[in-house]
């Protein structure tokens, strides 16, 4: 719902007042706790396991999360096709939306639907387009019917497959939070610049743009400065929480060293545990994108709710999750505690 003088606050309000934070991340998380196939990468779990990902709603929430982003990403048609099972892409987002709301309102975060970038655009083939327009109309109509209070559009390669996304959000009348993803080359794959692709994208509409997946931190941070310069609505971004590299700027391009025995000889993306930021790293990112005037935060595949608390504390938050933040006073070698034992605060020194 949107806000009135009376009801709550939707998306546009919030902003105003100050940041937003969206947690993401739910393909990886599931997936590491064995809910989810890597590989094809479809959210069957919404219908096999709907506790689970209810679960994994509330502890983003419990963590910090102003929006429950309902578990529709790869639930496309396209994606349904692939594993044979189109029959169930209706029954899928319903569902995911349905679980999604549930949480939204009984914890006042807002609600948010998802459509993705459907593997199946190519800006050489305008019946593609054609086809995309169809697979995001049906995912937004049942989005709508849900009562979202936005649609968040994520994850393009190709910022002309995030313009349609735009277009059918836009025709629901809905808000729109609209995020690239930007691989090896810092560009999107029609070789606009971020900043290129995000300004037509607030030109055309777009009420949030930035960027999302793909990057860590460290490879995200630097494309964000023109990103913000570029546009007059509220900048987006949410990297994966792993230690990429200018060398190695995707997480599809970190390589392991220290083991050679990956499926596909990478470390991604199921191994790319040795890669993992800290949440510390993960607070130091939003104070920097913060100060670069980024106002819509989150973390993509790979985050855990301790990154979305930590990045909530770094926005001056204090969630339900900050009653646990750790206090090592009372740790019985590290701590400070007067009364701690003297015999193990001594050999904490040395172990
Ligand atoms: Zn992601």
């Amino acid at each position: 719902m949107n806000s009135t003088s009376e009801g709550p606050l939707g998306l546009l309000d919030r902003l105003a007042r100050g940041p937003l934070l969206c947690a993401e991340g739910y393909l990886f998380e599931l997936e590491r706790r064995g809910h989810l196939q890597a590989g094809a990468y479809v959210p069957e779990v919404v219908l096999e396991h709907p506790a689970e990902v209810r679960a994994l709603h509330r502890q983003f929430v419990h963590a910090g999360s102003d929006v429950v982003e309902a578990f529709t990403y790869y639930g496309h048609r396209e994606k349904l096709r692939l594993i044979g099972k189109e029959d169930l892409l209706e029954p899928l987002n319903r569902q995911a939306l349905d679980i999604a709301e549930g949480v939204a309102r009984e914890s006042g975060a807002l609600l948010a639907g998802n459509i993705c970038n459907t593997n199946v655009f190519d800006p050489g083939d305008r019946e593609t387009s054609r086809q995309v327009r169809g697979m995001f109309s049906e995912q937004v109509a049942w989005a709508a019917e849900a009562g979202v209070d936005f649609v968040i559009g994520e994850t393009y390669s190709y910022a002309s497959e995030a313009l349609v996304a735009l277009e059918v959000v836009q025709q629901a009348e809905l808000p729109a939070v609209i995020t690239l993803a930007i691989h090896r080359d810092p560009e999107t794959r029609e070789g606009w610049s971020p900043a290129e692709a995000c300004r037509r994208l607030a030109d055309a509409g777009a009420d949030v743009v930035g960027l999302n997946c793909i990057r860590g931190p460290a490879t995200l941070l630097p494309l964000l400065a023109d990103v913000v310069a570029a546009v007059d609505v509220p900048v987006a971004a949410l990297p994966v929480p792993y230690r990429t590299t200018a060398d190695e700027p995707s997480f599809q391009s970190l390589r392991d060293p220290s083991y050679d025995g990956y499926p596909g000889d990478r470390p991604f993306p199921t191994a790319l545990d040795p890669f993992m930021c800290t949440r510390y790293e993960i607070a130091d990112f939003t104070r920097a994108a913060r100060e670069l005037g980024v106002s819509y935060f989150g973390v993509c595949c790979g985050a855990g709710p301790h990154h979305i608390r930590s990045m909530a504390e770094a926005l001056d938050r204090t969630p339900p999750a900050s009653r646990y933040s750790a206090d090592m006073s009372k740790h019985a070698f590290l701590g400070s505690d007067a009364a701690l034992k003297q015999h193990n605060l001594a050999y904490g020194r040395s172990y």
